[in-house]
């Protein structure tokens, strides 16, 4: 087996490697969403409805109507057409703001390979590093990903509708994405999305679910708030209420990083930097 330092396209995600390790040995793996922005207009015409931050739950759907759109939670908010160019100011903002969350937050320690289940081949484990490092300095993989915004007629990995809020509105429109393995993801964002929102709604289109998404009461109801955390631990993670992102978000990654080496065993992702740990093992183990 060769290392894949190409693109690999799935259904889900495209990913890359980077072609050469760094000064900490650490090579870096991409993973690319590709999203198709759609601006998701009023209808127009005069049916009105007045404005409601009273939660109903009974529809569990989105629906717009003349100026106005209902989210999943039955509220209903004024809504504007996008002005010409604005839409892809929002696209270049999502991106900006959700590579700033996830990228650099967590890595992948390479197979042991002093463990025969899952070593790796020896010469595309030595393939993966600074050869002057070898030996010296523990490779790892940084991990990042990379938002492509494509027209809806491309390959995309993800159809998001994005609503163009009225200003001067108290409640707040429950932006989601409906995933779809195998398929392009689709979704309800709006202009008024929280860093953290653009953030937690695309680790959904990374493919993962709720922080507490186990627990009894989300079977019928992914989006109940227990399905959020029920601990303050997980309601600090990015898929419950809160920004933290660590390597149980890595689900992508390690898929991707079975593609490029064609190894799957023994990788490990963790948001603790590689070199830190051996400065923190060798710190222990100074007499
Ligand atoms: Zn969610």
């Amino acid at each position: 087996m060769t290392i894949q330092r190409t693109v690999q396209m799935t259904p889900d995600f495209d990913s890359e490697l980077g072609n050469s390790a760094d000064a900490d040995n650490a090579t870096t793996l991409t993973v690319i969403l590709r999203i198709a922005f759609r601006a998701a207009e009023p209808m127009g015409g005069s049916e009105t409805r007045p404005t409601s931050c009273r939660i109903q739950t009974a529809t569990r759907r989105v629906s717009i109507g003349s100026d106005w759109a209902e989210d999943l939670n039955g509220r209903v908010f004024r809504i504007i057409s996008w002005p010409s160019g604005a839409l892809t100011a929002f696209a270049a903002q999502f991106r900006s703001q959700v590579e700033t969350v996830w990228n650099n937050r967590f890595f992948l320690k390479f197979p042991n390979q002093d463990d025969q289940a899952q070593a790796m081949n020896q010469a595309d484990f030595e393939s993966l590093q600074a050869p002057a490092l070898i030996g010296r300095k523990t490779p790892f993989l940084r991990c990042q990903l990379r938002i492509d915004a494509v027209a809806e007629a491309e390959r995309h990995h993800a159809l998001m509708h994005v609503i163009n809020l009225a200003p001067g509105q108290s409640c707040k429109f429950q932006s989601f994405v409906a995933q779809r393995p195998g398929q392009a993801d689709i979704g309800f964002l709006t202009n008024r999305d929280s860093a953290q929102t653009s953030a937690h709604e695309t680790g959904h289109m990374l493919g993962l679910e709720h922080v507490n998404h186990t627990a009894p009461a989300c079977h019928g109801n992914s989006n109940a708030d227990i399905c959020y955390g029920e601990t303050p631990l997980q309601r600090r993670d990015l898929m419950g209420d809160g920004t933290a992102v660590h390597g149980a978000h890595a689900r992508r990654w390690l898929e991707a990083v079975a593609l490029h080496t064609g190894h799957a065993s023994g990788w490990i992702a963790t948001h603790i930097e590689p070199p830190l740990e051996e400065l923190l093992e060798a710190a222990v183990r100074r007499p």
